[in-house]
């Protein structure tokens, strides 16, 4: 059975952390992989290779920073395939749903490689008497990033090209679930030609996160992952003095107005709500039709659909949803449907209980869905992160609107109608970071930026885009004057212009 690897140096190298957690194939059950959980010591180890690539790193040209990074993208396009048959291998999901998310996180490389414009500056001249000013963003140094299991490609790739373009050196933490994706990629990034030590990858749970966030020579870490340890990760990363931005979790809603088209609304939200097994911080989790009416198509609708929906080992090519990633995520799921028929939500599809010939041993359930949630319900307060669809009905427009501002998260979220002054209102005062109007699920762009609000974030930016630049950046603004003509004594007074 295959040990993984921590990657430091340029160099792949064993752990010598005595704790290992077992990798499995969600299909089948079976273990696949030891992953040894790394040590304090072995990041520390990382950190100093970090630390001693980042000052010659710095000093490179952006423009030949980024030459490696044009030859990355061609290699990840290059290997695509196995990259996203690595991908289904240890998380479970479609491979045409592994190759969807690398291609999102290409799109990052892509943007990345544009840094020597993002980077240029701003420059004013004659500011005062003949001053000049001008400002730049440099690099911070050592940065890391620390990533969830269920975007085993695309979230290490929303953090590492931006930060590395910038001109800072990597310590990326993956999920301990996952790891192996991080790895191929991490191969290709030396195979690119970037310096050893540029990025490095470091295996582990808790123990490397705090070493993470303790480091005194990291000066910045993003965070992908659940709330309660994204607000773990921002205060402790806070109080050692470092930039942090953690993402969590999220329960994204859905409003249906009466006049949308239901066919239109029927399959986003089919999509939304179980594509990768609804593992996803972008998926829709809780349906709003307006109207008792609107309610009653929608859920006739989407139940035969569901019962019909195709679930099955990734490398089937007819698959359309796979398994949830672990043993234990499949017992708290079928946990959480039965706390929702507990307090009385009306389970329309169950989707417990489903076995697969051949995938016995594999985490395998189908699409659930209930009707008539309440707010007051577990299943409504709380992320399920599984198959699972809430519908909720709402009087009108305002009592839908409420419902997803009062929510602790506001990920995303999404309108379907046909009103324009309907979705200009939504999309105006809606609280939520990323908002779709009959897009389900408004995944930003790799030149805009990708960040929610309220408890889905923590910190002040978002990652990719210019946030992303601005985050791995600190601004430094340059007033210069030349010792030329001027002369006139001592000022005691504020400068300013009279
Ligand atoms: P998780 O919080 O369990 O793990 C995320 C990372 O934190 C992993 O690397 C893990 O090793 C580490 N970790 C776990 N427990 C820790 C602890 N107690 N102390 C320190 N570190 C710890 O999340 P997950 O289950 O891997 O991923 C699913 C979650 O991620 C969901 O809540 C989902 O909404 C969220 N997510 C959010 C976004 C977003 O952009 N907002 C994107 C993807 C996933």
């Amino acid at each position: 059975m295959d040990t993984i690897q921590n990657a430091i140096n340029g160099r792949k190298v064993t752990s010598v952390s005595a704790r290992i957690a077992p990798v499995y194939n969600p299909a089948t059950g079976d273990q696949i992989a030891n992953l040894p959980l790394s040590t304090a010591e072995e990041v520390s180890d990382a950190v100093a290779v970090a630390a001693r690539a980042a000052g010659p790193w710095a000093e490179t040209p952006p423009l030949k920073r980024v030459k490696p990074m044009f030859r990355f993208k061609e290699l990840l396009e290059r290997h695509a395939g196995e990259i996203a048959a690595t991908i289904s291998k240890e998380h479970g999901k479609t491979h045409p749903d592994a190759l969807g998310e690398l291609a999102r996180g290409i799109d990052v490389v892509d943007f990345a490689c544009g840094i020597p414009h993002l980077l240029k500056g701003e420059y004013s001249r004659n500011v005062g008497p003949e001053i000049d000013s001008w400002s730049d963003r440099q690099p911070l140094g050592v940065v890391a990033g620390i990533t969830p299991f269920n975007f085993p490609a695309m979230v290490p790739m929303w953090m590492y090209p931006v930060a590395i373009a910038c001109g800072n050196t990597f310590v990326l933490k993956p999920s301990e679930r996952d790891p192996s994706a991080s790895m191929l990629i991490w191969e290709l990034f030396q195979e690119a030609g970037f310096p050893p030590g540029v990025l490095n990858v470091v295996h582990g749970d808790k123990e490397v996160v705090d070493a993470i966030l303790d480091h005194p020579d990291i000066k910045a870490v993003s965070f992908v992952g659940s709330t309660p340890v994204a607000e773990h990760v921002y205060r402790r990363g806070s109080a050692s003095g470092k930039r942090v931005q953690a993402l969590g979790g999220a329960k994204n809603h859905m409003i249906v107005m009466p006049d949308a088209d239901m066919d239109q609304a029927v399959d986003a939200l089919m999509g939304a709500a179980f594509g990768s097994a609804g593992e996803r911080c972008m998926a829709i989790s809780v349906a709003v039709p307006v109207g008792e009416e609107t309610a009653n198509r929608l859920v006739e609708a989407l139940a035969p659909k569901i019962r019909m929906m195709k679930v099955g080992p990734a490398p089937d090519p007819d698959s359309e949803m796979g398994p949830v990633v672990t043993a234990e995520a499949k017992q708290r799921i079928e946990g959480l449907i039965g706390q929702g028929v507990g307090e009385g939500a009306e389970l329309v599809v169950d989707g417990r209980g489903l076995e697969l010939q051949g995938y016995e041993g594999g985490y395998f359930l189908g699409g659930s869905l209930f009707d008539r949630v309440t707010k007051d319900m577990t299943i409504y307060k709380t992320e399920i992160f599984g198959p699972v669809l809430c519908v909720v009905r709402a009087g009108d427009y305002e009592d839908a609107a409420d419902l997803v501002n009062s929510h602790e998260y506001g990920n995303g979220t999404a309108i379907f109608t046909r009103d324009g002054d309907v979705a200009r209102a939504f999309a105006a005062s809606i609280e939520a970071g990323m908002v779709g109007i009959n897009v389900p699920i408004p995944v930003p762009v790799a030149y805009h930026s990708f960040g929610g609000w309220k408890r889905s974030l923590f910190g002040d930016h978002a990652v990719y885009g210019l946030e992303g630049v601005r985050f791995y950046t600190r601004l430094k603004t340059v007033t210069a004057r030349w010792p030329t003509g001027i002369r006139g004594g001592p000022e005691f007074n504020f400068p300013s212009l009279k």
